[in-house]
């Protein structure tokens, strides 16, 4: 892994759990995430968070035989231009 994902700390990801079979789990009933603080627009469970919400280890577990890095960051960042753009919901 040459470099980290470029995060922006937008939180839209945390606010739409309910788009995917694989973080619904954590859907408070609005789609926000139930550890997703609202005032401070930060995870409550930062260092406790699941694998899910950590791309470098989901990489590491499920990607690393089929993407490089690179090509995992680029699928990512898709999905965050998605939500950033509105189109989701
Ligand atoms: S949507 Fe993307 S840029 Fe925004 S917080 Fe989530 S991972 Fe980071
Ligand atoms: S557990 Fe934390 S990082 Fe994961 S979706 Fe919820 S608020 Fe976001």
């Amino acid at each position: 892994m040459t470099k980290p994902f470029p995060c922006t700390q937008c939180g839209l990801c945390c606010q739409h759990v309910h788009l995917s079979n694989e973080t619904h789990f954590l859907d408070r009933g609005d789609g926000i995430c139930k550890h997703y603080d609202m005032a401070s627009k930060a995870c409550s469970i930062y260092t406790e968070r699941p694998d899910i919400c950590r791309v470098d280890r989901m990489y590491s577990l499920r990607y690393v035989q089929q993407h490089t890095w690179d090509e995992f960051v680029t699928m990512n960042l898709k999905v965050c231009t998605q939500l950033g753009s509105g189109s989701p919901r």
